[in-house]
C-alpha cells in the first residue's frame, strides 16, 4: 500500500486492506529462515497531515504461526495492535530535533517524493510482535533433554532425575573444611 501525500484530504483518509501469505514472502528477504508465517493480515490505515508532516495510524491484525521454543510445535499467536507514526518530508529533515520528537509510541520516520510506502511499516510491526522466546503455553513442559519426547503428551523416567540437572545439587556433596 502506498499513500500519495498530496492527495490526503484535510479530513484525513482511511484505508483497509488485507494481505495474504504471498505478500509476506515477497516482502521478506531471507525467507528460508523466516521464524513465523501468516495466512492473512488485516490492516487499517489512517493518515492525516499538517503541512508536509503526516501522522499515520496503523492497526495490524493477524494470526502469527510460530514455533514453540520448548516443544518445537507450531502454535498460533493472535495479534491485534495499533501503532502511530510521524512522517516528515525527507527534504525537511530536522537537525537535532529527532530525539525530542521520538517517544515510545511515536515512530518518527521520513518519506520522499510525495509517497509513503506503508508495507515495510506493516512488516516492522508484525516482526515486533514476535516474542523473544515464543511458547505455545506458559506451562509448556518442552522436550525431555535426554530422550527428546514431548513431555506435554508423554512421560519418561528421565524426569525423576531432576536433581541431577540442578547445577546446585553438586554442592550437597561438597565438603568444606574451614580449618584449612
Ligand atoms: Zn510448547
Ligand atoms: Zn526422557
Amino acid at each position: 500500500m502506498k499513500i500519495t501525500v498530496s492527495t490526503i484530504p484535510d479530513a484525513g483518509l482511511e484505508r483497509e486492506v488485507s494481505y495474504d501469505r504471498d505478500w509476506l514472502i515477497e516482502m521478506l528477504p531471507g525467507r528460508d529462515t523466516m521464524p513465523f508465517m501468516i495466512e492473512m493480515v488485516s490492516v487499517r490505515c489512517r493518515a492525516s497531515k499538517l503541512g508536509t508532516t503526516v501522522s499515520l495510524s496503523l492497526r495490524v491484525a493477524t494470526n502469527l504461526q510460530l514455533e514453540c521454543c520448548r516443544c518445537l510445535k507450531e502454535f498460533i499467536l493472535p495479534v491485534d495492535s495499533e501503532f502511530n507514526y510521524m512522517l516528515l518530508r525527507a527534504e525537511k529533515m530536522p537537525k537535532g530535533e529527532e530525539i525530542e520528537l521520538t517517544g515510545e509510541d511515536l515512530g518518527l520516520d521520513y518519506y520522499r517524493d510525495d509517497t509513503i510506502d506503508v508495507d515495510p511499516m506493516i512488516i516492522e510491526q508484525i516482526v515486533l510482535q514476535i516474542p523473544l522466546k515464543p511458547m505455545c503455553a506458559e506451562s509448556c513442559k518442552g522436550l525431555c533433554p535426554q530422550c527428546g519426547i514431548d513431555l506435554n503428551t508423554e512421560t519418561c523416567d528421565h524426569r525423576s532425575n531432576d536433581g541431577k540437572e540442578n547445577p546446585f545439587a553438586v554442592l550437597k556433596n561438597l565438603h568444606i573444611d574451614k580449618n584449612k
